[in-house]
């Protein structure tokens, strides 16, 4: 019998909380909360409680999705990178970087969040960044 516990940030929404996720030979188990975290003290809301619930779940995305002939098809992540590459310079080359619009989620970390924006800003050149909180 392997137990663990991971470190790490919740991803149900923006405030960050921080616990450890049991883990049992490989399969998470249960959450523990950080008391020495900052953000959260020792507490979890009932999401964070049972966050390790979804992990397994499968109805979760694991594969990238394109839509080919009006038909979503499972890829692999190169493919979807140079999918993704490719119709963005296509788009910034036709229209500027003003023609891009990047949403983002309470459902990724701030640093996830930080880098999205960064990227949006630094890489394609719009400042049309929004987040799931407001929609
Ligand atoms: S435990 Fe609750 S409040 Fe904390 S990050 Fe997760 S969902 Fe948000």
């Amino acid at each position: 019998m392997d137990y663990r516990t991971v470190l790490t940030t919740c991803t149900y929404c923006g405030c960050g909380c921080n616990f450890y996720l049991e883990v049992l030979d490989g399969e998470p188990i249960g959450t523990i909360p950080c008391k020495t975290s900052p953000v959260n003290e020792g507490k979890l809301c009932i999401k964070g409680w049972n966050v390790h619930e979804f992990i397994r779940n499968e109805k979760r995305l694991t594969t990238p999705l394109i839509r080919k002939n009006g038909v979503l098809e499972e890829v692999g992540w190169d493919e979807a990178l140079d999918f993704t590459v490719s119709k963005l310079k296509e788009i910034t080359d036709r229209n500027g970087g003003d023609a891009i619009g990047f949403l983002t989620s309470a459902k990724v970390t701030n640093e996830e969040n930080y880098l999205l924006q960064k990227f949006a800003r630094a890489a394609v050149g719009t400042n049309s960044v929004d987040h799931c909180a407001r929609l």
